[in-house]
């Protein structure tokens, strides 16, 4: 099975079970997610191996993040425990006419788990363990300065040692405003292999949602790798690869319930298209399905089909009705 390592904080959300603002309400679920974790079961349902490393409070919810993921088929062996920071936690809203989602951080208060995050052992497996593939998101460079020169060196590495990297931006203006996270994208990309970067955030930051032109801009600044990825919510998404686009529409769905997490999901559908010997065609249709099954359903990766369930809908083959 291919071996992906991706790193990344992982979160609990907790998800009140109404609409409204969220400070009075009195139920709420607690769902392990994080853009990382998320693509990280994305990859396990699709029949490959994620080993995700970070680090997480020695309290409830990091146990909840450890053995959720731990069911999901995922390789915990690099997640690590701190005594001396929490878990990183945050609350989810579905309110207003168009019931929007907003989120409300409890990450960078400090200490937090992630801020311990010490992975050298982390370094050596991807000097020794050869794996197929490493995935991050602009997340885990913004958490604190030791986060980020550790990501930094983990791209560095992989990339030395010719593993492909696939980074996506995911800004968070939360974390900090444009311009760090357009630096940011300078700093990493002479690493990366593909980047993969939202139709809003590409506006942002390269004033522009053509794929061919943000790829020409990467080539602009230190970029050798293979392509730019443009998602473009429910209108698909566009793959530039050396100036040639291809163009993928989103998957019907009959009722989007919450789109966060189809981003992720798809990062892990277009990775397994092509660690599954698919072509770029078949890894953006695969992305687009995984997309579309997460915005089916609550819970950031909830929703995320198997390889089974994937593959049909690529081949366009019908389920057998009961
Ligand atoms: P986020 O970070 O919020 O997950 P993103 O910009 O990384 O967002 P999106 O473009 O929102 O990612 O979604 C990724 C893919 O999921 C899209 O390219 C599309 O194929 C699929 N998708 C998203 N929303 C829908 C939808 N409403 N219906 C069908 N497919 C969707």
């Amino acid at each position: 099975k291919p071996r992906i390592l991706t790193f990344g904080e992982p979160l609990v959300a907790m998800v009140p079970d109404a609409p409204g603002v969220v400070s009075p309400m009195h139920q709420f679920r607690p769902y392990p997610v994080g853009a990382e974790l998320n693509t990280a079961v994305g990859l396990a349902r699709l029949g490959l191996h994620p080993v995700v490393a970070c680090c997480v409070g020695a309290d409830p919810f990091g146990s909840l993040i450890r053995s959720a993921a731990r069911s999901e088929g995922i390789d915990i062996s690099e997640v690590q425990v701190s005594t001396a920071g929490s878990t990183a936690v945050m609350f989810k809203q579905r309110s207003g006419l168009q019931m929007n989602t907003s989120v409300y951080y409890y990450r960078s208060a400090s200490p937090m788990a992630m801020g311990e995050w010490n992975p050298e052992a982390v370094q050596e497996r991807i000097v020794t363990d050869n794996f197929d593939w490493v995935h991050a998101t602009g997340i885990t460079w913004m958490i604190s300065n030791q986060c980020r020169n550790v990501a930094t060196d983990l791209f560095r590495i992989a990339h030395q040692r010719g593993v492909p990297v696939s980074f996506d931006i995911n800004v968070r203006l939360k974390l900090a405003a444009a311009e760090g996270w357009r630096q940011l994208i300078q700093e990493v990309l002479p690493f990366v292999t593909w980047l993969f970067i939202g139709d809003e955030e590409a506006d942002l930051l390269f004033a522009t949602t053509h794929a061919r032109e943000i790829e020409a801009e990467c080539l602009n600044h230190g970029f050798n790798g293979v392509g730019v990825v443009v998602k473009r919510g429910d209108k698909g998404a566009t793959v530039s690869t050396g100036g040639t686009e291809i163009t993928v529409s989103a998957r019907r769905v009959a009722a989007v319930v919450d789109t966060v997490g189809a981003g992720d999901g798809f990062n892990a559908g277009f990775i397994a298209g092509l660690l599954r010997d698919g072509s770029v065609d078949e890894a953006l249709s695969l992305g687009t399905i995984v997309g579309a099954y997460a915005v089916t359903s609550i819970g950031d990766y909830h929703g995320y089909p198997t390889w089974t369930e994937a593959l049909q809908e690529l081949r366009g083959i019908q389920g057998v009705p009961r």
